[in-house]
């Protein structure tokens, strides 16, 4: 696996929002921005055929009539959209509001699909319900192909959720958006208690806020790393 990070940061930060491009064709979330960033890294839109939303707050998928737009008058190709059951209303309110001459075509160039296992290409991937925010479904993702297990928390708080993939996982992409952990977000004192308990797993930490990436570099502990925009990595 390729895994670019588009975005490593949460709303208030000045780094990108939290993204994740694998194989420079699936994404993980299309948050404000990811076109504009697909295009200035290079990558085509034609070449991004599958997205993974993790949950519906603004900042994880507010660029998706952008990218639907591109598939209309650029790419010609259809989007395949992995989400939870809620996503279908969700993208339509949202595209509906953006263009709202361009609902009848915008539909005939997407797939919907909210099952809990799937494969795209050959990944196999699990969809993991983790706890974020009263009142909004939010999941992370497992990929896994040969041994390589490489997961994504999406937004979330430390829950059972969050201990399955940790125990499941080689590779956790993971929310780390305070100091301080709360019900809805991981925190630093979260994720080294997480980074101790899974050993065999390491934690890149995602969707921080200031002061986060610094706390965690100055920490030193082998099997947590705080992600940068645009890092890469191969699996
Ligand atoms: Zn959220």
């Amino acid at each position: 696996m390729k895994l670019k990070i588009l975005g490593s940061g949460n709303i208030f930060s000045e780094d990108n929002y939290a993204s994740y491009l694998i194989d420079n064709k699936i994404l993980i979330d299309i948050p404000s921005g990811t076109c504009k960033t697909l295009k200035r890294l290079g990558i085509n839109s034609r070449n991004i055929v599958d997205v993974l939303i993790t949950h519906f707050h603004g900042d994880h998928y507010f660029d998706m009539p952008f990218m639907l737009l591109n598939k209309i008058y650029i790419d010609n190709n259809k989007l395949n959209i992995y989400c939870d059951d809620s996503g279908k209303d969700k993208i339509y309110d949202l595209t509906k509001l953006a263009f709202p001459n361009k609902l009848d075509k915008i539909y005939k160039y997407f797939n919907y699909d909210n099952s809990k296992n799937f494969c795209i290409n050959d990944y196999e991937i699990e969809r993991v319900l983790v706890e974020h925010e009263e009142g909004i479904e939010s999941n992370g993702y497992i990929f896994k192909q040969n041994d390589i297990r490489v997961g994504f928390s999406g937004d979330a708080g430390m829950c059972e959720g969050i201990h399955i993939m940790a125990k499941k996982c080689n590779h956790l992409i993971c929310d780390c958006t305070a100091l301080n952990g709360k019900k809805s977000h991981i925190g630093v004192d979260n994720i080294i208690e997480l980074s101790q308990t899974y050993k065999e797993c390491i934690f890149y930490t995602t969707h921080m806020g200031d002061g986060v990436r610094d706390k965690i570099k100055s920490l030193g502990i082998k099997n947590l790393v705080a992600l940068n925009d645009y890092d890469e990595f191969s699996f």
